[in-house]
């Protein structure tokens, strides 16, 4: 800090570093009158000192001036405490210089009227709590050291006066020494102040960029987890959170006592489509019908999984036999029905076969068992021509059932 602005009573140290919080923090701690008390008092007793020692009019004099600065700095504190700081915090401290300077101003008055003219005895008493008081003042003028300068100067000052006038002459350059002490003491508190001020600004930046980086470091986390769990094609689940789910359903199932279905679906002939109208066709095709078969399954916790290839693999938690071969057919029809006309060269209508097993309230397979099951159940439907349901009857290890007689669609 420069010299000049140490001497600026309206220096208020760290003022374009601190935050709002810590500056409203450091004008409380300004207005707090408690100090002042102890000051008073102090001077009181050495007023006390001096009417008992034959100075009457001095004592009562330097007690009702110091009793007067108290009673104006009890007021500002309780002016602050009743009203809120909010944005006018820049009045609240040219309020403060006001406030502090005149009772540094009385104080000063008062010391000079207990060192004129009294006792030896009062004159020590003075001398101690005048001492006192500065170095109370330059305890707390690392928060603004122009004030407490001026202070400290006012009573070094007057005091000095009456020391000279009193014939008092060997006060005067104890009290240079004292004050040239008490100034490099505050030099001192202010570069600590100012210190100490970085660090917290410097601990505040690097928490903040810590928070945004961790919330940064979340966000690329659930993106990442989403991504693992998801086929990039098609956008749909891939087969390691088909295994997640499969588990946790079956859990559920087992809890509900309920039914659970599971489809395996494999496009019918899908070589020939990749073979007869590209590799990049065949991807687009598999991504409407991912859509299309998407459409079809809406039971609660269900779940559409890429399975690998053009195969996919359809949980029905809650579905029981008959549900799920309902919903499987309104699958292999929307399949059916799914236009590619979109696509170079118009390929045809696809077709899918689906092989399905369901697992009854109380009789749940394993996730492996169900899995074979519907494969076996989905090689018949290969086997018996392809775009069809084939079911995987039940436990009783019976052939696959085909499905009802009738035209196919
Ligand atoms: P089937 O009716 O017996 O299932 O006959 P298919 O031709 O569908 O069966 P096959 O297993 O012989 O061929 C599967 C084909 O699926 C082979 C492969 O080129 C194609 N395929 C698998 N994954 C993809 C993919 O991601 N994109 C494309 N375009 N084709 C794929
Ligand atoms: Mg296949
Ligand atoms: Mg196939």
């Amino acid at each position: 800090m420069r010299f000049l602005d140490m001497w600026n009573p309206f220096t208020f140290v760290g003022f374009d570093i601190a935050s709002k919080r810590q500056i409203e923090e450091t004008v409380r701690e300004l207005y707090n009158s408690k100090p002042h008390v102890a000051a008073t008092l102090g001077f009181a007793l050495a007023g006390l000192s001096a009417a008992m020692s034959g100075a009457m009019w001095n004592g009562i004099a330097a007690t009702l001036v110091v009793l007067t600065c108290l009673l104006f700095r009890l007021g500002m504190e309780q002016f602050l405490i009743t009203r809120s700081m909010g944005e006018l915090v820049q009045k609240w401290i040219r309020l403060f210089v006001f406030g502090s300077l005149l009772s540094g101003f009385g104080w000063g008055l008062s010391g000079a009227l207990l060192l004129y003219g009294t006792s030896a005895q009062t004159q020590a008493l003075t001398m101690a709590i005048a001492c006192a008081i500065m170095h109370g003042a330059a305890g707390r003028a690392y928060m603004m050291p122009g004030t407490a300068l001026i202070n400290i100067t006012f009573i070094i000052g007057q005091m000095s006066i009456a020391a000279y006038l009193g014939g008092n002459y060997i006060y005067i350059p104890a009290f240079f020494l004292y004050f040239a002490f008490l100034a490099s003491f505050i030099l001192q508190m202010v570069s600590n102040r100012l210190c100490q001020l970085h660090a917290e600004q410097t601990a505040d930046r690097l928490y903040q960029e810590i928070t945004e980086k961790n919330e940064l470091l979340r966000i690329a986390n659930e993106t990442l987890a989403t991504k693992a769990h998801e086929d990039p094609l098609t956008g749909l689940a891939n087969r390691r959170k088909f295994d997640l789910v499969i588990a946790e359903r079956l859990a559920e199932a087992s809890q509900k006592w309920s039914a659970i279905s599971l489809m395996i679906i494999d496009v019918d002939h899908f070589k020939l489509f990749n073979d007869t109208y590209g590799h990049q066709s065949g991807d687009e095709c598999l991504q409407h019908l991912t859509r299309a078969i998407s459409a079809t399954i809406s039971t609660p916790g269900s779940l559409v999984a890429r399975y690998g290839g053009e195969e996919f693999v359809v949980i029905l938690p809650g579905q029981d036999g008959a549900e799920a071969r309902v919903t499987a057919e309104n699958t292999r029809i929307a399949v059916r029905f799914t236009s590619l006309d979109m696509l170079p060269n118009t390929p045809p209508r696809q077709t899918i076969s689906i092989g399905l097993v369901s697992c009854e309230a109380g009789s749940l397979m394993t996730r492996d068992a169900m899995l074979t099951a519907a494969d076996a159940a989905l090689y018949e439907a290969k086997k018996q021509g392809r775009n069809r349901v084939c079911v995987y009857s039940d436990m009783s290890q019976e052939q696959p059932q085909s499905p009802p007689a009738g035209v196919q669609l």
